[in-house]
């Protein structure tokens, strides 16, 4: 763990000119400012200031006429934290440290998405005597520009080495850059669209891991712009190719290394305790509210259709994949996959809402029922009924409504983020609803 001396150090002797301080907005937008040497003491000490309002920029607008907050509400102060220091592979005497965001005092501030993560890990150690550990697996797609339209940057099949193969001077370029930012790579494979790869990041402990997604995020698109592609996060580019997901696995060790999620002697037959079920059963319990914060963008809900290998319902299953929550197959680690979550969703808030529901479902001993082994994509009304099982939330708005009505999650990730989130999502939601597009003026007029 590096110290704000060892950053110094680094800084002094590697000659680095430029250091970023970053943060996420709630919409899930890296911002911050480029700080010169001189001033990095000074800044790691008292962090740098920023408008509280530019936390709930609408991702719509290029430029913003009306902030969100009026010009009292004031500042808050960016603080790095130096774990998270790294030079950048790809660009010259240049560094980036992740930051927390406090108030005048120095203590959190209220609005701090990151701080509301560390928050909910330090009470999952004191409650459960363990650490949450997480692996984000985040889809992308590579694109290039024909014509003026955005394609894929390649034909390749799902699997096929080919894709990769077509794709390596990028992809080797990604993942020696994540890994000298500090950010382990298992496993890289050509995904099920064209042009659209999955690059699987090591399980680490949560804030790590919501850290480790933020780089993966910038430097996907970065290394693309720099190679002249474009990579992309968004969920659904193309109505008819698969869409991308950002898939979390999800496990729980105390501090002598045992896997609290695991028990041999599960009567369900898939080794897993009953913690882990009971954290299943508070994220089904809260399935609805938490797909507003993993999939929080109008095009998030265009991926998640039945028989997409996408959730389309809320329930769980082992080697399922039309499930929210997956367990999969015995001959690997006991953990689970939440698979309601896409790349345009702030990771510190996914993951804190994440162990929240989960947390709740513990503390309330929730029973998630029996896993669901069959396609839910091909069940009728009836059928999902009987079981219980309803479909996640169809658009933006549905979700939304179901977050403004969840205390748990407005506790967990506080008033002020709660709020902002709910009012730019519905702004989002507000636009989209009065767009009228090419596609439906020409069936209406053709039609009426
Ligand atoms: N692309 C799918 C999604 O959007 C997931 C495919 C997979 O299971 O890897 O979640
Ligand atoms: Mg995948
Ligand atoms: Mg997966």
């Amino acid at each position: 763990m590096l110290t704000k001396e060892n950053v110094l150090n680094i800084v002094n002797q590697e000659k680095i000119e430029f250091i970023r301080v970053e943060f996420l907005d709630y919409a899930g937008v890296t911002r911050g400012r480029t700080i010169r040497p001189a001033q990095l003491k000074d800044v790691m000490e008292k962090g740098v200031n920023f408008s509280t309002a530019i936390m709930s920029f609408d991702v719509f607008d290029e430029y913003i006429p009306n902030p969100a907050f009026g010009p009292n509400d004031g500042d808050f102060f960016a603080v790095p934290d130096p774990s998270t220091f790294a030079v950048l592979p790809y660009r010259k005497n240049t560094a980036r440290m992740l930051c927390d965001l406090v108030d005048i005092n120095g203590d959190p501030w209220h609005g701090c998405p990151r701080s509301a993560l560390k928050r909910l890990l330090n009470e999952v150690e004191s409650l459960l005597g363990g650490k949450m550990n997480m692996a984000f697996e985040q889809e992308a797609y590579l694109l290039m520009e024909v014509d003026g339209h955005l394609v894929p940057a390649d034909n390749s099949h799902c699997f096929s080495t080919e894709g990769a193969d077509i794709q390596e001077d990028f992809i080797q370029e990604f993942v020696y850059s994540l890994e000298a930012m500090g950010v382990t790579t298992e496993q890289i494979s050509s995904e099920y669209g064209p042009g659209q790869l999955e690059i699987n990041l090591k399980y680490t402990n949560a804030l790590k891991a919501a850290d480790d997604q933020v780089t993966f995020m910038h430097l996907f698109k970065q290394i693309a712009r720099d190679k002249g592609l474009v990579g992309t996060l968004m969920p659904k580019p193309f109505q008819n190719l698969s869409g991308s997901g950002l898939h979390v696995h999800i496990s729980l060790y105390d501090e002598t290394g045992e896997n609290l999620f695991e028990d041999s002697t599960d009567q369900r037959g898939l080794d897993m305790s009953e913690k882990a079920y009971h954290f299943i059963g508070g994220l089904l319990r809260h399935g609805s509210s938490l797909i507003a914060i993993g999939a929080p963008s109008i095009n998030s809900y265009k991926r998640m259709q039945p028989g997409s290998w996408a959730p389309a319902h809320i329930c769980y299953g082992s080697g399922n994949r039309s499930v929210l929550v997956r367990i999969p197959e015995k001959r690997r680690a006991r953990r689970f996959e939440y698979r309601g979550a896409d790349g345009t969703s702030n990771p510190y808030l996914l993951a804190a809402c994440l162990v929240a529901a989960g947390l709740r479902g513990i503390q309330s001993q929730i029973d998630p029922g029996e896993p669901v082994d069959l396609d839910v994509s091909s069940a009728n009304e009836f059928e999902l009924k009987e079981r219980g099982i309803s479909w996640v939330p169809r658009s933006l708005n549905e979700a939304i409504n179901a977050l403004s009505e969840d205390s748990v999650l407005a506790q967990t990730i506080g008033r002020t983020i709660w709020e902002e989130f709910i009012k730019i999502k519905r702004t989002e939601w507000d636009k989209y609803s009065r767009y009228v597009g090419n596609w439906e003026r020409k069936v209406f007029t053709s039609r009426f």
